[in-house]
């Protein structure tokens, strides 16, 4: 099935809802940088709080870590991102665009765009060169080659070099991963397709530990449990697919790679959200030769040392964060309403506002038995109480939040102590006394949808 492109539609439903916003905005703009706003914010920490669930919380042989942004400038030439991370950059002397040699299939022509770069009359192409992706800045008042240091284009080297401190703290036993989330810095030479491919980005990254001889094992284990991973958020299956690295693509050190690759619609299809890569012992031992520090593991019941082969899980939270909108986003008619709806159907315990509560009217004590549910419901979820406008509108606000359930008091709540709760995705609705509110909300979202029918089925 060919999925359309929505990417459009998002980046102008994502700055009206606050959901992300141009850097810089009132300035023009900063090149491919983001902002996340209220709701994107919340959006984006429900991912990452559900990567951090899966990855550590819920394992007992992989441990968390967060590593500074700045590091030792000889990490990046033992890691060969000094030599090595960089792009090839062509010029167009007539227009001045700038172009990755790699992707040129990809571009447009600034002149035309219907052609691609080169093929226009006027097109004077350079030859590539290369262009390194690293942000270099300095440390401590002096601005010499001395002082350099890089924003730190992965997250991956501050696990390497960490290695045996949190194998020591922890006294884990190979295999064993170490994860974390943070803050990615390359300066991409064609940005672009929203918060796709940005200067400034947060990885989630996990290298797992493994002896040698054991580690295709352990890479057919993560490359599967990743891919679950992102159907367990709700991206659909078909519009998930591996991209097995060929030789030209695999880095020299590496042992196999697979990249995960969602189906964003349109022109731009199938692209990387993640990558699982076999890098054998190649950064520790770089780390090791570089630093000058032994970083072997040493297995006292086998009465052996080694430096442990890595297995890497790499994904991008803006990129996967970006895949649920795409994935969430529909243009929906609704029976008996000329007015369509904009829905976003993600997953409920992604949302960025749990449940809405709306007083059907401003009479009869219905604003005052709203709030005191919403102050309830609040001590566990996140909630967004709304009290002006139509109902309709109301609701239509958040089904373009994202909001799974919808709360309503009206004149009959007022009697009965009771409330309706609305479906967002197939807008049913049923009543159930106030005081469970909060416990049928979380039997739904136990249940990972937002139908009546998930109910029905006995979750609720
Ligand atoms: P690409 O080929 O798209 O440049 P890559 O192969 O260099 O990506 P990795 O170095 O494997 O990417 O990074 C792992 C993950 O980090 C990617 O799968 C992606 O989700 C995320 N990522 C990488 N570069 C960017 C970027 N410029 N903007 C947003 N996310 C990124």
């Amino acid at each position: 099935m060919a999925y359309p492109d929505v990417l459009e539609k998002l980046v102008s439903l994502a700055k009206r809802r606050g959901f992300i916003f141009q850097s810089s905005e009132i300035y023009g703009g900063t090149g491919s940088v983001w902002d996340y706003g209220p709701l994107g914010v919340e959006l984006k920490n429900n991912v990452k709080a559900r990567w951090w669930n899966a990855m550590v919380r819920q394992r007992d042989d992989v441990e968390g870590l967060d590593a500074a942004i700045l590091m030792h400038p000889r990490v990046w030439e033992a890691s060969g991102h000094v030599a090595g991370f960089s792009d090839p950059l062509i010029d167009c002397k007539t227009c001045k665009a700038r172009f990755r040699a790699d992707k040129l299939q990809d571009a447009q022509c600034a002149r035309k765009p219907s052609k691609k770069p080169g093929e226009h009359a006027e097109c004077q192409l350079t030859e590539p060169r290369q262009f390194n992706l690293m942000f270099k800045t300095f440390m401590g008042p002096v601005e010499d080659s001395a002082a350099a240091v890089y924003l730190r284009p992965e997250t991956a080297q501050g696990i390497f070099v960490n290695f045996l401190n949190v194998q020591q703290a922890t006294r884990q036993k190979v295999p064993f991963g170490i994860a974390q989330i943070g803050k990615a810095f390359r300066n991409e030479i064609t940005p672009g397709n929203f918060t796709f491919r940005t200067r400034e980005f947060e990885q989630m990254e996990m290298q797992f530990f493994v002896e040698p001889g054991t580690d295709m094992e352990w890479f057919e284990k993560w490359k599967a449990a990743r891919r679950e991973w992102h159907i367990g958020l709700g991206l659909d299956a078909d519009r998930l697919q591996f991209h097995q690295h060929g030789e030209k693509e695999l880095a020299h050190y590496a042992r196999a790679a697979f990249d995960i690759e969602f189906d964003f619609g349109g022109t731009l299809g199938f692209q990387e959200i993640e990558g699982v890569h076999n890098r054998s012992d190649f950064d520790l031992k770089q780390h090791q030769e570089f630093s000058g520090k032994r970083l072997e593991y040493v297995d006292q019941a086998a009465n052996k040392r080694y430096l442990p082969y890595v297995i890497e899980t790499s994904v991008g939270a803006d990129r996967v964060t970006l895949a649920t909108l795409v994935n969430a986003y529909r243009e929906e008619t609704v029976e008996g309403e000329q007015e369509g709806r904009t829905v976003l159907r993600l997953h409920p315990a992604l949302a960025p506002i749990t449940a809405g509560v709306f007083p059907l009217t401003k009479k009869d004590g219905q604003p005052e038995m709203a709030e005191r549910v919403a102050a309830e419901l609040r001590k566990r979820f996140t909630v967004f109480y709304d009290d002006a406008g139509a109902i309709g509108r109301r609701y239509r606000r958040q089904d373009e939040a994202g909001t799974p359930f919808g709360i309503t008091i009206d004149s009959d709540s007022t009697r009965n102590n009771d409330v309706t709760i609305r479906f967002r995705d197939d807008l049913q609705q049923i009543r159930v006394s106030a005081e469970k509110a909060g416990d049928v909300i979380a039997a739904y979202l136990a249940s990972d949808v937002a139908t009546a029918e998930a109910g029905k089925a006995g979750t609720a």
